[in-house]
C-alpha cells in the first residue's frame, strides 16, 4: 500500500531502521524487526548508506522482508548523489519486483572519499526520474531547523516545494528537539503551498555520545530544556536513558495534541526503546484515529 493514503484515515506511526554493518551480526536487525513488527506500526523505513557503505544491497532485502515476511508496509530510502541512472533503475526495479510501493528519495549524506556520480545532484531530480518511470509513492525529507547547506529558510522551503512539485506526496522531517521549530516550519510550508502530509521525525536521545553525534551529523540545535537534561543526567547512563525516553514522549504528546499528521520514530534498531515510547503514546494515536 502507498503510505500517503493512510493520512486521511489516521495519525500515521512509522519506524526507521538501518541495515547492519557488513561486519555485524545480521540477526540483530531481524531480532529488532521481530519485536518492532509486533507493535504494528503503519510502516517501517530502511535507510541506505549513500556512500555505498557495502550494506546498501541489504536495504532492498530488509524492506522486502518487512513487507513480505512481517506484513508491514515498508519504505526504502534511496539516496541519489553517488548512483548512476542504471543503478537507480536496478534498485527501483528490484523494489518494484519485491512489492515495495514507497521510496524515500534523497540526495544522501555526503561521503568525502567518494566522487558524486554526476547524474543526480539533488533529491528533486531523483523524484522526477522516479515519477516519470514508476508508480511508487514518493516521500521526501524536510528540515524543521533548515537543511545545514540552505542559506536561509526561504531557500530551504523553495527546495522543498520543488521536491513536492516534482512528485513527492509525503514528507518526513529530520529529527528535532524543539517542537516550536516544527510548528514554525509547518507554517512556512503551508505558506509556500506545500499541502502534503508531514511526519514529525522523533529520535529518543538516550545517551550523551549519541547527542554529540547527532548535533555533528545533522546540525540540530540543543534547546535549553534538553541541555539542562544532559547537564543533570548526562553522566548517569540509566538516568540519561530514562530522561531521553521521557523527553521524546513529551515531544510526541505535544505533537499529537496539536494534530500532527504522523510520527516517524528513529528507532536506531533498538526495539526496547521503541516499545517504551509506543506503550506510552499508542492510546493517544488510537484516539486520534477513532
Ligand atoms: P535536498 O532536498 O536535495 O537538499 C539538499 C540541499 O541542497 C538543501 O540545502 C537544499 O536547499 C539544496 N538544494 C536542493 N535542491 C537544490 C537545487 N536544485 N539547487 C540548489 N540547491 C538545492 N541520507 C542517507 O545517505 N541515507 C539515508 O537513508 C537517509 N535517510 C534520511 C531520512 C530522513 C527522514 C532525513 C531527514 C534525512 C535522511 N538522510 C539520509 C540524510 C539526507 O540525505 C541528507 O540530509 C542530505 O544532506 C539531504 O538530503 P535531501 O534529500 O533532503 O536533499
Amino acid at each position: 500500500m502507498k503510505t500517503n493514503k493512510l493520512f486521511c484515515e489516521r495519525t500515521v506511526l512509522s519506524f526507521e531502521v538501518f541495515p547492519p554493518k557488513p561486519t555485524s551480526d545480521e540477526s540483530v536487525i531481524y531480532d529488532a524487526l521481530e519485536k518492532l513488527s509486533k507493535l504494528r506500526p503503519d510502516c517501517i523505513s530502511v535507510t541506505y548508506g549513500a556512500g555505498g557503505s557495502a550494506n546498501c544491497d541489504k536495504t532492498v532485502q530488509i524492506a522486502s522482508d518487512i513487507k513480505n515476511k512481517y506484513g508491514i508496509e515498508s519504505v526504502a530510502h534511496l539516496p541519489c548523489v553517488y548512483i548512476s541512472e542504471t543503478e537507480a533503475v536496478e534498485i527501483l526495479d528490484s523494489l518494484e519486483t519485491n512489492g515495495i510501493e514507497n521510496v524515500l528519495a534523497l540526495t544522501g549524506n555526503p561521503s568525502p572519499n567518494i566522487m558524486p556520480n554526476g547524474r543526480f545532484h539533488y533529491a528533486n531530480e531523483l523524484i522526477e526520474f522516479i515519477r516519470e518511470r514508476y508508480d511508487f509513492n514518493i516521500i521526501a525529507a524536510c528540515y524543521p531547523e533548515i537543511h545545514p547547506e540552505s542559506p536561509n529558510a526561504m531557500s530551504d522551503i523553495q527546495s522543498l516545494k520543488r521536491k513536492v512539485d516534482s512528485g513527492a506526496s509525503q514528507l518526513i522531517t529530520q529529527l528535532f528537539l524543539n517542537n516550536d521549530d516544527f510548528y514554525r516550519f509547518k507554517e512556512r510550508a503551508e505558506l509556500a503551498g506545500i499541502n502534503v502530509p508531514i511526519e514529525a521525525g522523533i529520535m529518543p536521545v538516550t545517551n550523551k555520545k549519541s547527542i554529540e553525534r547527532m548535533v555533528k551529523m545533522c546540525g540540530i540545535k540543543l534547546p535549553d530544556k534538553f541541555r539542562k537534561v544532559i547537564e543533570k543526567y548526562g553522566d548517569n547512563p540509566t538516568a540519561m536513558y530514562d530522561a531521553g525516553i521521557a523527553y521524546a514522549i513529551d515531544q510526541i504528546v505535544d505533537l499529537l495534541s496539536q494534530g500532527v499528521d504522523g510520527i516517524h520514530l528513529y528507532t536506531m534498531n533498538n526495539a526496547y526503546t521503541a516499545e517504551r515510547i509506543y506503550n506510552a503514546v499508542h492510546s493517544l494515536i488510537s484516539l486520534k484515529c477513532g
